[in-house]
């Protein structure tokens, strides 16, 4: 049998033919006015979907390696942080500072929870001296959405930096940088951004230079000023990853093409087929506050989990996403991000419904898919 593979994951996520294309174009050397201008177009493109005046840099790395950068250029050991933790990828803010000697406090939340700029205030007032917030936009472990706008509100006021991890949320979800007073804002290459693994973006305010310039973690690779003074001649420090640049260049186009509002609204007409499908479907959605990027839903009880998604991917070649530890089984991802349209939803209600059914889960067959094409026609344009 033909086992056509379907990516449905909130990273990576599929790639546009045009784009995939572009990887084939022969390698040009990045010391040239040709791949300069290409480079520094593609830096636009960054800054206009980060909503920045500021400059944007290209890292070479998966997203971590830009959450990394956040924090070795604006910190110094022993500083004091908070770092809000609803899942996986607010865990690994906690993770890193812990490694780089800072004194972190982790508001640990319960998977899926929301967490207000409120309850935020009432954190930075219970210490004096917090240096940094780090904040998650889209928590791609749980699919909820947190208040950056409010959160940047409240931090805007003291002398702390908002950090935000937009990995997978921006190009998604609003995310306007300048704004709504981020202080530094990382993202990666392979969720919204629609190209391969392997590139990390990362922007600073000018209340976050100023700490760069005093910072003293130690850093090479990752070093902010090494990349400004760089950016400033239109180059890189280290040989940048070529081909992903000049993919993410065929991606940026698309994208304004259609204009950060369109893009945000086809976002949310997939998110809210899929909520669809699955509430039509008895089943009950993990966040508290879910985003358009990703939806994350819980196990029924009486099945196994990860042997649900086990049959999603093995059976039907529909790769959606299980939960990670250690929520292992309790509730699986379906993706809506980056390249994906209607029928994306409509393969991962499919496949989902008919994984169930495999299982013995009782429902009405063709329920989600019903559901879900009613609100794709009351909005699709
Ligand atoms: C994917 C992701 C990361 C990690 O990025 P890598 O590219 O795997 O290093 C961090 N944060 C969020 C929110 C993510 O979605």
């Amino acid at each position: 049998m033909i086992k056509k593979y379907y990516l449905l994951s909130p990273g990576p996520t599929p790639v546009p033919e045009a784009v995939l294309a572009a990887a084939a174009e022969p390698i040009i050397h990045h010391r040239t006015p040709e791949f300069s201008r290409i480079f520094m177009e593609t830096t636009e493109g960054i800054k206009y979907v980060f909503g920045t005046k500021e400059d944007a840099f290209i890292l070479t790395s998966s997203g971590t390696g830009g959450m990394e950068a956040a924090i070795v250029n604006t910190l110094s050991p022993g500083d004091k942080v908070i770092a809000i933790n609803g899942g996986k990828f607010g865990e690994r803010w906690g993770n890193i500072c812990k490694a780089y000697g800072l004194s972190c406090k982790e508001i640990v939340l319960e998977w899926g929870r929301d967490f207000t700029k409120d309850e935020l205030e009432a954190e930075i007032k219970a210490d004096s001296g917090v240096k940094a917030v780090f904040a998650t936009l889209s928590e791609t472990s749980t699919g909820a959405v947190y208040d950056v706008r409010g959160f940047g509100e409240v931090v805007s006021k003291t002398d702390a930096i908002l950090v935000v991890d937009g990995i997978s949320g921006v190009g998604a979800t609003a995310c306007p940088m300048d704004e709504w007073n981020i202080d530094v804002l990382v993202s990666g290459s392979q969720k919204s951004f629609m190209i391969p693994p392997g590139l990390a973006y990362i922007a600073f305010s000018p209340k976050a230079w100023k700490r760069v310039e005093t910072s003293r973690l130690p850093k090479f690779y990752f070093d902010a000023v090494k990349a400004k003074k760089n950016l400033e001649k239109r180059t890189t420090p280290w040989t940048p990853a070529i081909s992903l640049v000049i993919q993410q260049k065929k991606s940026l186009d698309i994208i304004k093409e259609m204009g950060l509002e369109k893009l945000y609204a086809h976002h949310r007409i997939l998110a809210e087929s899929t909520r669809a499908g699955i509430g039509a479907l008895n089943l009950e959605i993990l966040a508290q506050k879910p985003g358009n990027i990703l939806t994350a839903v819980k196990t029924p009880p009486a099945l196994d989990g990860v042997k649900l998604v086990k049959v999603m991917q093995d059976k039907y070649r529909a790769y959606i996403a299980g939960a990670q530890d250690p929520n292992k089984g309790k509730f699986f991802r379906i993706a809506h991000l980056g390249y994906m349209g209607a029928f994306d939803v409509i393969t991962a209600l499919s496949a989902l419904e008919l994984a169930l059914a495999d299982m013995g889960y009782h429902f009405e067959m063709g329920g989600s898919i019903k559901a879900a094409e009613n609100i794709i026609k009351e909005n699709w344009t």
